[in-house]
Parts: C-alpha cells; sequence; structure tokens
C-alpha cells in the first residue's frame, strides 16, 4: 500500500507563489509585483533586491543550496547552471549566504553552445536571461538536493530572443491587445486582460530499464531502429483506459506527489492505445505557465521513471508499426475576469461575438496553415504525422454539426436562425438516468479540433515544447482580430457590419473546415481540390518560418524579427540533419556490431548442424535446415549492401556545409537508406533463434514491463 496523501497540503508546497509572497513580502513590494505579474505592467527594478532577499531565505529554509535561472533554449529542452548560495567567507572563515536582486533578475552565461542559427557568431558569446515573474520560482528536489529554479527568458547581447519563453511573452501581449479589441466592440468594458489557456495532454511510453539498457538505438536516439512487430500489437484495442497495473501505478503516484509539490495541476492519468503507453494531463492554465510545466512534467516524467526501474520514452515514433506518442494543445482565449470567448453558448447563431471570433479563428488557420504545421514539426514527429492515427499533416479545422450548420445558415440565407441541439441520450436501463447528449460527437482524426470551449491542437509531438505552436496560435489569431477590429471599429452601423465580416469570413474560409475522416485517402484529395497545403515532412515545413507572409505577421506583432525567424530556421535544419545523422550511425553501430554478427552465428549453427547431419545419417532430410541458410544468407547481404549504402550516403551528406541542403539530403538520401537496413534486419528478427538475437525485442519492451 502507497503512504496516504493530503493534495491539499502539498500542492506548491515548493513554489513561490502569491500566498508565499503575500506573507514574506513587504505589502508595497507585493503589490508592485503583482501588478507586473497580473496586469503585464513593467517590473520595477527597485523591488527587485527585496523579493531576491525573501526568495533566498523561503529557499534556504527548505534546505536549497544553489539556485538557477532556468530557460529554455532552442534545442526543445531546458538549461540550467546552478550556483551556490554561498559569498566570499569573511575575515571570520564564516561564509554568508548571499542572494541579490541582480542575480534574481538578469544572469550571464555564455550562449555560444547553444543553437542560435547564426544569430551569435561564436564569439560573441553573451548571452542572457532575464526573469520572468509570471511564472513562480519553484524548488527542485532531487538527488543533487534542492535546488531554486527561476524561469528566464533567454537572450542575446542584442536582444535577440534565442529561446521558446521571449516570443511566446510577445504574443501573449498581442493576443491580448487584439482580443481586448474585439471584446470592447462588443461593450465589454470591464475585462482588462485577455490571456491564451492552455491545457496539454503528454503522451510517453514505460520500459523496464534493464532492457532499455540493452537497446543501443533508445539510448542514442530515443527510439528503436530495428524491431519486428510482436505477434500482438494493439489490435485489441485493451490497453487504452485499461486497469493500470501496479508497477505502472506506483511510478504515476509518485509523478503526481513531485508535481503537485510544483504547484502543476496534474490531473488525468491512463493508459493510452498502444500498450506500454500512458497518458497524464494537468488542468489547463495561461499559456506561459503551461508550457513551463509542461517542462516540468517531462523532466519529472523521466526522473521518477529511474527511480522505479523504468525509462520514460517521450520520443513520437518509438515503435515502427505502434501508435506513437503526441501532445494534444487545448487552447482558448480567457479574460482576467473569466469570461471564455470560445464559448458558444447554448445558441451559438445568437452569439455574434462568439461567431467573430470563430470566423476569425478559421481565417487565421486557413491562411497560416503552414506556419501551425511548422510549429509542429520535429524530427521524431515526421515518423508519426500522417500515419494512420496521429492527427493526418494536412491541417484542417472539425467544427462538429451544430457549428458548421450555423456556418451553412449564414453563408447559404444570410441569416442563421436556429442551432442544432443534442438530444437525450437514452441508455435503455430503468435504474440509469437518461443523459444530456453533447451536440456533437468527437472527431479523432481531426488536427484541429473544436471541443466545447477550447480548440484542440492534435499535432505538436510528445517530446517537443508546445511554446511554438502557442506563439503561432497566439499570433495568427491576434492578425485576424486587429483586421477585424480595423474594419469594425470605423463601422457606421456595428451590426450590419459585424454581420457581414463574418458571413465573409466564413465564406472564404470555409474550405478548412473538415468534419469528415481524416485518415482517409478520399481526404487527401478532397483537401487537394480545396487547394490546401499537404506538407509531409519536417524539411518542407521549415520554409513557412521565412516566408514574406510570416515576416510580415511576426514583426507587426513584434513577435519576432526577420533574422530571429531566418535563425530559427537555420537552427531547425541544423536539428534536423544531426538527428538524422545520429540515428544513421546507430544503425550502421548496430547493423554491423551486434545484427550482423548475431546472423553469422545464427548461419554457422546451422551449416553445422547440416555438416552434422549428413555425417551421421547421409539420407535425413535436412532441407529445412538449408532454406533457412538460404533465405538468412540472401538478407544477411541484403543488410550488407545496405548497411554499406547508409555509410556512404551519410558521410556525403554531412560535407554538405549549407545546414538546409544538408537537412533535405539527409531527408532524400539518408532517411530511405537507412529503411533499406532496415527491412532485411526486421525479417531476420523473425528467424534468428531468441537467444542469438542481441536485444530485446519489440514484444520484451511493449508487453514485459
Ligand atoms: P478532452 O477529453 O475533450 O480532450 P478534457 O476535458 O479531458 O478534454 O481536457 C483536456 C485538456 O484540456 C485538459 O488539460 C484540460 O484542462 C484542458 N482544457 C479544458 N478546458 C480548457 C479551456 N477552456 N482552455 C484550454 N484548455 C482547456
Ligand atoms: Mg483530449
Amino acid at each position: 500500500m502507497s503512504e496516504l496523501v493530503n493534495i491539499a497540503e502539498l500542492f506548491g508546497k515548493n513554489v513561490f507563489n502569491e500566498s508565499v509572497m503575500r506573507e514574506r513580502l513587504p505589502k508595497s513590494v507585493f503589490k508592485k509585483l503583482k501588478q507586473t505579474i497580473e496586469d503585464g505592467t513593467e517590473l520595477d527594478p527597485s523591488i527587485a533586491d527585496v523579493v531576491a532577499h525573501a526568495m533566498k531565505d523561503w529557499a534556504i529554509e527548505r534546505g536549497a543550496t544553489h539556485y538557477t535561472h532556468w530557460f529554455q533554449p532552442l534545442t526543445g529542452i531546458t538549461a540550467e547552471k546552478h550556483d551556490s548560495f554561498i559569498s566570499v567567507p569573511g575575515h571570520d572563515g564564516k561564509i554568508i549566504m548571499e542572494f541579490s536582486g541582480k542575480e534574481l533578475i538578469k544572469g550571464e552565461s555564455d550562449a555560444s553552445s547553444f543553437p542560435s542559427g547564426g544569430l551569435r557568431a561564436t564569439f560573441e558569446a553573451r548571452g542572457y536571461t532575464a526573469w520572468d515573474c509570471t511564472s513562480p520560482a519553484f524548488l527542485r528536489e532531487d538527488a543533487i538536493g534542492v535546488t531554486l529554479c527561476i524561469p528566464t527568458a533567454f537572450c542575446s547581447y542584442k536582444g535577440e530572443a534565442l529561446d521558446q519563453k521571449t516570443p511566446l511573452l510577445r504574443s501573449m501581449q498581442a493576443i491580448d491587445t487584439q482580443a481586448l479589441r474585439i471584446l470592447r466592440l462588443f461593450g465589454n468594458t470591464n475585462s482588462k486582460r485577455v490571456v491564451p489557456s492552455v491545457g496539454p495532454e503528454q503522451e510517453y511510453f514505460l520500459v523496464d530499464r534493464e532492457k532499455y539498457l540493452k537497446r543501443k538505438d533508445l539510448i542514442y536516439t530515443g527510439r528503436t531502429l530495428f524491431g519486428a512487430m510482436p505477434p500482438k500489437g494493439q489490435e485489441l484495442d485493451d490497453h487504452y483506459y485499461g486497469v493500470i497495473r501496479e508497477r505502472i501505478g506506483s511510478f504515476m503516484n509518485e509523478v503526481n506527489r513531485e508535481l503537485w509539490k510544483l504547484g502543476v495541476t496534474a490531473k488525468t492519468q491512463h493508459n493510452e492505445v498502444a500498450p506500454a503507453q500512458h497518458e497524464l494531463a494537468p488542468i489547463y492554465t495561461q499559456a506561459n505557465l503551461a508550457v513551463d510545466h509542461n517542462q516540468m512534467i517531462m523532466e519529472t516524467l523521466k526522473k521518477v521513471a529511474g527511480r522505479h526501474g523504468l525509462t520514460c520514452l517521450l520520443h513520437e515514433k518509438p515503435f515502427a508499426g505502434v501508435n506513437g506518442s503526441g501532445k494534444h494543445n487545448n487552447w482558448s482565449l480567457v479574460t482576467d475576469d473569466g469570461i471564455n470567448m470560445m464559448n458558444p453558448g447554448d445558441t451559438p447563431h445568437e452569439n455574434v461575438q462568439f461567431l467573430l471570433v470563430l470566423a476569425c479563428i478559421l481565417k487565421a488557420v486557413d491562411v497560416h496553415a503552414d506556419l501551425l504545421r511548422e510549429s509542429a514539426s520535429d524530427v521524431g514527429n515526421d515518423y508519426r504525422l500522417g500515419g494512420n492515427e496521429a492527427p493526418p499533416a494536412i491541417i484542417s479545422v472539425f467544427l462538429g454539426d451544430q457549428l458548421e450548420d450555423v456556418i451553412d445558415q449564414l453563408c447559404n440565407t444570410g441569416e442563421a436562425t436556429h442551432s442544432k441541439q443534442g438530444g437525450t441520450l437514452k441508455t435503455g436501463v430503468a435504474t440509469l438516468p437518461d443523459l444530456d447528449q453533447d451536440v456533437t460527437d468527437r472527431n479523432r482524426t481531426s488536427p484541429f479540433a473544436f471541443t466545447n470551449n477550447k480548440f484542440e491542437f492534435r499535432m505538436v509531438g510528445s517530446s517537443d515544447s508546445i511554446a511554438s505552436s502557442n506563439v503561432v496560435l497566439n499570433t495568427i489569431v491576434a492578425e485576424a482580430f486587429k483586421e477585424a477590429a480595423d474594419i469594425l471599429e470605423k463601422a457606421e452601423d456595428f451590426d450590419m457590419a459585424v454581420h457581414d465580416l463574418v458571413k465573409t469570413l466564413f465564406t472564404e474560409h470555409r474550405r478548412i473546415v473538415f468534419n469528415g475522416n481524416g485518415y482517409s485517402k478520399s481526404w487527401l484529395k478532397e483537401a487537394e481540390r480545396r487547394g490546401l497545403p499537404n506538407i509531409t515532412c519536417m524539411v518542407e515545413a521549415i520554409p513557412a518560418l521565412t516566408t514574406d507572409k510570416a515576416v510580415k505577421l511576426f514583426e507587426t506583432f513584434h513577435v519576432f524579427t526577420r533574422a530571429e525567424l531566418k535563425s530559427r530556421a537555420e537552427v531547425e535544419y541544423e536539428a534536423y540533419a544531426k538527428v538524422i545523422n545520429i540515428e544513421a550511425r546507430a544503425m550502421t553501430n548496430i547493423a554491423g556490431k551486434q545484427i550482423i554478427p548475431a546472423v553469422i552465428r545464427y548461419t554457422t549453427r546451422l551449416a553445422d548442424s547440416i555438416g552434422k547431419i549428413t555425417g551421421v545419417c547421409p539420407e535425413a532430410d535436412f532441407s529445412v535446415q538449408k532454406e533457412l541458410l538460404l533465405e538468412t544468407s540472401d538478407l544477411l547481404s541484403e543488410m550488407k549492401t545496405a548497411l554499406a549504402e547508409l555509410i556512404d550516403l551519410s558521410e556525403n551528406c554531412k560535407m554538405i556545409v549549407d545546414a538546409k541542403e544538408r537537412a533535405l539530403a539527409c531527408h532524400s538520401q539518408v532517411v530511405p537508406a537507412m529503411e533499406r537496413l532496415r527491412r532485411p534486419a526486421d525479417i531476420l528478427e523473425r528467424i534468428v533463434d531468441k537467444d542469438l538475437w542481441p536485444f530485446p525485442s519489440y514484444g520484451d519492451l511493449l508487453f514485459e514491463v
């Protein structure tokens, strides 16, 4: 039995949150800080020393020895450099603990080893981290001890963003300004801020650590590069929502407790579709915090897994032929006084403000589908998107029957007069209550689905930061709001103008709406007919970042400069080529040093047995052994050829100087060569004796956790 847990006592225990600040800061300082956090006003540097002092005392009382500026460079993960609180010893040889306002607000670090995509030459190594007081500091407890983590943004010497947080915060300002304009048009004078709310659902796999350590591919690349399908996959649908086994349950229990202490609202946990796959979802919160919390969730999953003899795989496609992992990014816009702008109400046809918001979102997604697609690109997601499980690579919006019908009415007759209502769900059992039916069913195949009062962007990869997707969502919708507000603020007859605008926007952009099966072949054709882009891979997605359209968008809202966009594209091309190269090298290594020698041992065993049989009993039938020997030898030589080819191709690609050219060559040459090497190896795995195969199989990894 696990110990009893009191969530209320545990929750936020390690967070320098509002109640701690209220208790420990002088009233005036607390008020000023709260103003910055809640109203987005500039931080008054004169309060920094006081806040730092209080933060340090609080942290040290809880056993902290170090502090760190915790930031999110363009590696997709977080970075930190720890400093202890100790200062130079005095004459008495005693040290005092110090942490100044300056140290809280600004850190200087050598940025030259983080990706910058040419924004900063290696000789201009200075990078700065700046305190983001809208995301509270927290204490991390682990084997290192207790560390005070201060969420920060990371910029170059000239102020260019080198991280995920800076553009996110900029995009939140943009959507705040433009969404308020929309609200004011409808007579709302109370709301002071509009904040994007985000609730990301995190999928992951858990495998046994001992077995993991026997798989070089998992160790080096996070995914299996070889592996035959086991006799059983996910066809029985017996894992999804299945009973959580004890070993996994005890892992989840500890993950939850760790997260609650960090103020992360871990809420939902369940088994996912694939064997050994699970999901964790927190309650939604403001975008910046949600992004930070998601990083903390990923870190915690990995760390706690180790304590349970498990390894957590966050890769998007750890196992070929088995469901991959994503991160559904639930997104809505909520005012400081609690109004969700995406709430359609019971009769959306009468809710003009909602219809305008919806029309603007459709426009934003239609016009910038390429950017949204790009924001969900990472190397691992290339193996997932477009497969028969994750959303397809084509961006479309699912609205459901009710909203689609309202749009139909508006576009066809010029007026929407009614909203379809959900009926009652009759269970046919007298003792069960009748349930209200939702007005629309779900659609699991849509990449961008409206679900009650939020949009769910389902393309993001499980290992990726959700920052870029939210940056794009915030900014493209800010643009559509701005264009609408520019027209409507000038209108003489507002009612008429808004009606016309909504109708025009729906008519122009309804091609992006698709309620059908996103996995079907016919959708590919239909999408092409509608002129929707089908961007199948990361290297094709990256150019979206630097089109004139994108530069204009991001520069208008001060989210990215042209130079920052170019640098991000460069970073992504470089990352792509690097990852593919590591995969290719891991593959050649495993094939050459593990698989081929094992197959040779197997063929030798076969040949020996044939020799022995003919010696003992020349008339015996050894055709099976002979056939196996022939088949195996053929596959072995196919492997050898593919191996040589892969080595050649990846060496050649590495020589290409231009990052984009290199990435393109990796995609078009190295990736197919990897597939050619894998094919014979996976067939061989089914033939060769289990005791000779050099590492655990898919079956061992997926079913014996
Ligand atoms: P579903 O099962 O339809 O995917 P859930 O209610 O389980 O939806 O929520 C999934 C995630 O969406 C959770 O993280 C939840 O907190 C988040 N969520 C719910 N409402 C909103 C909202 N208005 N804005 C953003 N996220 C939301
Ligand atoms: Mg969901």
